[in-house]
């Protein structure tokens, strides 16, 4: 599994959610996730599963992912420990991830039918293991032109507006997935992340399929932005083929193939930092660890401003509101020592990361 750099950082994040959620905070608090946006097809899927390190996903040469996907990855210190749940299912455990991609599945057409139709409706998955980074992740549609099956005639605008939805979210990092065998000039998944980012302070570039591009091509130019800049760089990476899929390869094997592939490579040499899975875990977890101690303080004020609301409501309405207003507080207070406990774990960890 990829480098837990910042882990412990990731981790005060996870804890505040689980406040955040446990209180029934109704403030529109948008602590920071990811997201893959991209066409059909890219390899969204397949580079959020290797991400994780088990399959799970339902992945495929045509639609698959018809719902978003909300994957909420908690890292547990017991190594035997590792299944998931799904907010729909509350307290059942899945142990078996074949079982949760069938899971998956199952709910997509519950939901949005069995022929291709797709629908805006979250699935909730939280993955705890040994094997994760403290991080959310969400799976999207792709982005497709032609209607087919079920789907409507305005399908691709109603896939872009769900995945805007999404991405457009000032704490919302937007992984940009183009298939290295395509124009990346012709990138959905560029194109949408301009709109939304425009500055590209949140949005990393994801190249996949670096395996079967034309022959006599490479990514070099692509991977050291000399094509299209973006500031947060790029990253390759070898997915599986759909191959390799139906021949049940594991991402073990398929994460040991794509170091292999890289490192025969001359013309990738020189680029270990836009190089594979790992990589992208580790650009990840260090951009969304600056990112969130970024937004911190913005959070307290905003809860600072709810909680005089909500004394003001007290007072207008006596007892009613007293536990409410109690919480804030609680909330407040619990925020605050994050914040600070936050800041110095990210300090610490700049100090290690220059000094080494
Ligand atoms: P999504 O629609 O963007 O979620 O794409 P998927 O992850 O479902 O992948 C679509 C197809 O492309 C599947 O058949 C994958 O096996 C294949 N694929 C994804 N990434 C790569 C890659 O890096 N190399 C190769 N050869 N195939 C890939
Ligand atoms: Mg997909």
């Amino acid at each position: 599994p990829p480098v837990p750099l910042g882990s412990g950082v990731i981790s005060l994040v996870n804890r505040l959610q689980d406040i955040f959620s446990r209180v029934g905070s109704q403030t529109a608090i948008n602590l920071p996730q990811v997201a893959v946006v991209g066409s059909q097809s890219s390899g969204k899927s397949s580079v959020l599963e290797a991400l994780v390190g088990r399959d799970f996903l339902p992945r495929g040469n045509e639609i698959c992912t018809r719902r978003p996907l909300v994957l909420q990855l908690v890292r547990s210190s017991e190594q035997a420990d590792e299944f998931g749940e799904f907010l729909h299912l509350a307290g059942k455990r899945f142990y078996d991830f074949s079982d949760i991609r069938r899971e998956i599945q199952a709910e997509t057409d519950r939901e949005a039918g069995d022929n291709k139709g797709v629908s805006d409706r979250q699935i909730r998955l939280k993955i705890v293991s040994p094997n994760v980074l403290d991080m959310t992740l969400v799976d999207l549609p792709g982005i497709t032109k032609v209607p087919v099956g079920d789907q409507p005639s305005d399908i691709e605008a109603r896939i872009r507006t769900m995945i805007m939805s999404y991405i457009k979210e000032p704490s919302c990092l937007i992984l940009a997935v183009t298939p290295a065998n395509s124009d990346l000039a012709n990138s959905d998944a560029l194109q949408m992340a301009g709109v939304a980012d425009p500055d590209g302070n949140r949005t990393i570039g994801v190249i996949t399929k670096l395996d079967i591009m034309d022959r006599g091509t490479d990514a070099r130019n692509l991977l050291l932005g000399k094509v299209i800049p973006l500031r947060l760089g790029y990253v390759g990476v070898v997915n599986r083929s759909q191959e390799d899929i139906q021949m049940n390869r594991s991402i073990k094997d398929a994460l040991v193939a794509e170091e292999k592939f890289f490192r025969s490579r001359p013309v990738y040499s020189g680029l270990a930092d836009s190089c594979g899975i790992p990589q992208l875990a580790k650009k990840l977890n260090q951009i969304l660890a600056q990112h969130i101690k970024a937004l911190l303080p913005g959070l307290r004020a905003h809860i600072s401003t709810n909680l005089v609301t909500v004394a003001k409501e007290h007072q207008s309405y006596g007892e009613i509101t007293e536990s409410k207003a109690g919480q804030g507080v609680l909330l407040l207070n619990i925020l605050s020592k994050y914040c600070e406990a936050f800041s110095s774990l990210v300090e610490g960890k700049n100090k290690e990361m220059s000094t080494s």
